[in-house]
């Protein structure tokens, strides 16, 4: 499997093979021929040309055949969790309770919303004029995607835009493109018409940048780091493309003192180690009302030290590796650095040996004594760390929690009323939890504020997103000389 262009797996033009990595041994898990700017010049042509039928298709029809794609999905969820648990080193129990389920449940939300399109009544806002609103498809999405949850961020990008009558060429992350295409290959077996979903495997300033600069891709969907989401604003605007971003996070977690404490040492475990912290969502700054601080950090510490770390297809692991040995350096990168400018490492702080010492794993770490401004506190790490600071005053939490540039989302955790609706009303970001952190559901936006991006992904705000209004203005007078004609000429 290599791209999947016009409803036919192919092999890419370009002369860089990709091995996919397995990072939890080492092993390979499929060898990928990389596509280039001439395959993203042929999807973009597919899409293109499936553009004119796909986007006349009734929302029913529409919808039909995404019902049928969520009946494949589901049928065949083995296989994706065991595809996207060998590329990506996510637990099974990971794959198989959240990834693959949310996937199908996505396809079965749009393919509902397929059926719902909205806008303002028609009307006559002006009293010689019929106007009415047509919510019409934008043509060929380019999207590109990251490496965290492959299958999700497909789904995430395919739906919305097809839902609404786009065709798309995806770009997933070069180090995990095999559920994408296999979601691909699913939408054509469910009777999606070739050319409405392409997949370009390849490198970003390669395949990706051929997709963003394309003359005939009218909207760029972008999911990954800040850093390459502004690279894309910058390559959409030459040709004036709808962009939507949706970039790196770096979630506050606030802990007040009137916090059921056994609720948020295990929601900032969860929220934290989720896919071994690589989601732009994870909790990543608890922020602790001093009076419970010492309390909150020995009970983080004493569940990561049990936390089980181990092979990704062993239904009793907890956390699998980093996605690869370079993340994994990464995330190890910056709690050596931590350490050398004087902060605390309660626990973690290490790769673990042994049996894992092949794999890309990192032993969960939580970090204390480190100021709001250091690095480790203001940047992406994207791995299973957790800074913990103390506070004094309600202004004090809202203020750090906000003090960083990013803005995707937060979580307060107390039982006053008061202070759940200040923190929800304040924090800067597009999800807010109170006493919870992490959950999500298709019918409910995901997207941030800041520099975290903008455009809303799942819900209705999604699909919306993709596609464009259009005011059509009826003249219901019949006049040749109508009186507005007068402002401009009195003939
Ligand atoms: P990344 O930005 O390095 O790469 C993302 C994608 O962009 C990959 O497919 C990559 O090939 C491509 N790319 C890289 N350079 C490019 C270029 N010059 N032109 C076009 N495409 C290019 O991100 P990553 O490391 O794969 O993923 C982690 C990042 O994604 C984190 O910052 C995380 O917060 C973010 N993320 C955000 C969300 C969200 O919903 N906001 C969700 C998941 C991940």
């Amino acid at each position: 499997m290599h791209q999947y262009i016009g409803g036919e797996l192919r092999t890419g033009s370009s002369p860089v093979g990709h091995r996919v990595v397995n990072p939890a041994d080492g092993g390979t898990v499929a060898e990928v021929v990389l596509g280039d700017e001439r395959d993203a010049a042929l999807a973009v042509a597919a899409a293109k040309a499936a553009f004119p039928a796909w986007s006349r298709a009734t929302p029913a029809e529409r919808s039909t055949k995404l019902h049928e794609a969520a009946r494949i999905l589901g049928e065949r969820a083995q296989e994706f969790a065991e595809t996207e648990s060998r590329q990506t080193g996510k637990p099974i129990r990971l794959t198989t309770g959240f990834d693959v389920p949310g996937a199908v449940d996505n396809t079965a939300f749009f393919a509902g919303a397929a059926r719902h399109l909205e806008g303002k009544a028609s009307a006559e806002y002006s009293a010689d004029h019929t106007s009415a609103i047509r919510r019409e498809p934008i043509g060929v999405v380019a999207s590109i995607a990251p490496w965290n949850y492959p299958l999700q961020m497909a789904a995430w990008k395919i739906l919305p835009a097809i839902a609404a009558g786009n065709t798309i060429v995806l770009k997933p992350a070069e180090i995990t493109p095999l559920t994408a295409l296999l979601f691909a290959q699913a939408c054509t077996d469910a009777g999606i018409p070739d050319g409405v979903v392409n997949v370009v495997t390849g490198h970003g300033p390669v395949a990706g940048e051929a997709l963003m600069a394309h003359p005939d891709v009218r909207m760029v969907s972008f999911t990954g780091s800040t850093p390459v989401g502004k690279r894309i604003m910058e390559i959409a605007s030459r040709t004036v493309k709808r962009v939507h971003l949706e970039l790196g996070g770096k979630a506050p977690f606030v802990v007040f003192d009137d916090a059921d404490l056994e609720a948020a040492i295990h929601g900032a475990v969860a929220g934290s180690l989720i896919n071994t912290g690589q989601d732009c969502t994870a909790a990543t700054r608890a922020y602790v009302h001093r009076s419970r601080f010492d309390e909150f950090v020995a009970g983080v510490a004493d569940l990561y030290a049990k936390v089980k770390l181990g092979d990704p297809f062993d239904p009793a692991t907890d956390l699998g590796p980093l996605v690869s040995h370079r993340q994994r350096d990464s995330v190890a990168g910056f709690v050596e650095r931590a350490r050398g400018y004087g902060a605390k490492v309660v626990v973690g702080g290490e790769a673990p040996g042994g049996e894992l010492a092949a794999g890309a794993y990192y032993l969960p770490t939580l970090v204390t004594d480190v100021a709001q401004d250091s690095e480790i506190v203001q940047d992406e790490v994207f791995g299973p760390v957790l800074t913990a600071l103390p506070f004094d005053t309600d202004d004090e939490a809202l203020a750090l929690a906000n003090d960083t540039p990013y803005g995707l989302a937060a979580s307060a955790w107390t039982r006053d009323h008061f202070r759940a609706l200040r923190a929800a009303r304040e924090i800067a970001a597009g999800c807010v939890w109170i006493n919870d952190h992490i959950p999500i559901i298709s019918e409910m936006p995901h997207g941030g504020y800041k520099a975290s991006g903008f455009g809303k992904d799942m819900s209705s705000y999604s699909f919306e997103e993709y596609t464009q209004v259009k005011h059509t203005m009826h003249d219901i007078t019949g006049v040749a000389r109508k009186a507005w004609h007068r402002t401009i000429f009195e003939l």
